[in-house]
């Protein structure tokens, strides 16, 4: 596989992923009191219309919850050549719900998309990356072909931890049993440590002059580099009325750095390009690999 990567010009490939969620989906407002009425999805035309000033591909993992309001907008998405994939229904950590449970609802989601699309759904993304090994191959035998749950970056309280023992390495970062790809997301290894590079609120939030030298520190050795982004981080509207019972860390965190966030994307998507980067979506680039 290695040698045909090795005979296949452009040889590095970066993907560029939106999970598709409303702000309250977020995980730091579990059990708080919200006005869901307010909606911050503008950040996903926002993002689109960044992609399609640019030319370039990515991925959307959509809750299966948003599926029905969102069913017209799938439809432009893939017929523009955007990829749907699946992030779940109502964006509960899988960690958190039984693995038996785990199953019927992510078979439930899968279905309720590809229903609603008429598309097939071959990947899927694991809300707050929250997946273990039993529950990954669960997604595997409800049909999808990847995943891109792995995450690295062990400091994070919500991520979960994939025991990939058995796949075979296609290249560093991906991963594969017989059809299967697991499309691990980016960090940077310095000294023990795995440091996130690839997008969401470490890009948003942290100064550009940071990100930019973690990134190009990861692109030097890099052959796959994966970004995800959420449509709040994007969007043009005021943060929601947040009260008392949330936190102020969590206030800070969800409003901070959003005013840069397409600047710094734009940004990313540059330093990608002077690395030769090509854009791809995880399904084609699966299809490459095969
Ligand atoms: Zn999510």
């Amino acid at each position: 596989m290695t040698e045909l990567l090795a005979q296949t010009a452009p040889k590095k490939y970066a993907i560029l992923s939106m999970d598709v969620e409303d702000w309250y989906h977020s995980d730091y407002f579990i059990d708080k009191k919200l006005d869901r009425s307010y909606s911050m999805l503008d950040g996903l035309d926002r993002y689109v219309g960044m992609l399609q000033d640019l030319q370039i591909p990515s991925s959307f993992f959509v809750l299966s919850d948003l599926a029905k309001s969102l069913q017209s907008k799938m439809l432009e998405l893939s017929s523009c050549g955007y990829e749907l994939a699946c992030h779940g229904d109502d964006h509960t950590r899988p960690l958190l719900i039984p693995s038996k449970d785990f199953y019927i609802r992510t078979v439930a989601a899968k279905k309720k998309i590809e229903d609603l699309t008429g598309l097939s759904v071959a990947g899927y993304r694991a809300p707050s990356f929250s997946l273990d090994r039993e529950r990954l191959d669960m997604i595997r035998k409800a049909g999808f072909l990847y995943d891109s749950s792995k995450n690295a970056f062990s400091d994070h309280p919500l991520y979960g931890c994939i025991d990939i023992s058995g796949f075979d390495k296609v290249v560093p970062n991906i991963y594969r049993a017989e059809n299967f790809f697991e499309f691990e997301v980016s960090t940077l290894k310095i000294a023990d440590k795995n440091i996130p590079v690839s997008g969401g609120g470490y890009l948003r939030i942290l100064p550009w002059w940071l990100t930019s030298n973690l990134i190009t520190r990861y692109l030097k050795d890099a052959s796959f580099y994966v970004l995800f982004i959420h449509p709040f981080e994007l969007s043009h509207r005021a943060a929601p009325y947040l009260d008392n019972t949330v936190s102020f860390p969590t206030r800070m965190r969800f409003s901070l750095g959003r005013s840069t966030t397409e600047i710094k994307l734009r940004k990313v998507i540059s330093l990608l390009k002077k690395e030769d980067f090509c854009f791809t979506t995880f399904s084609d680039l699966r299809q490459i690999l095969k």
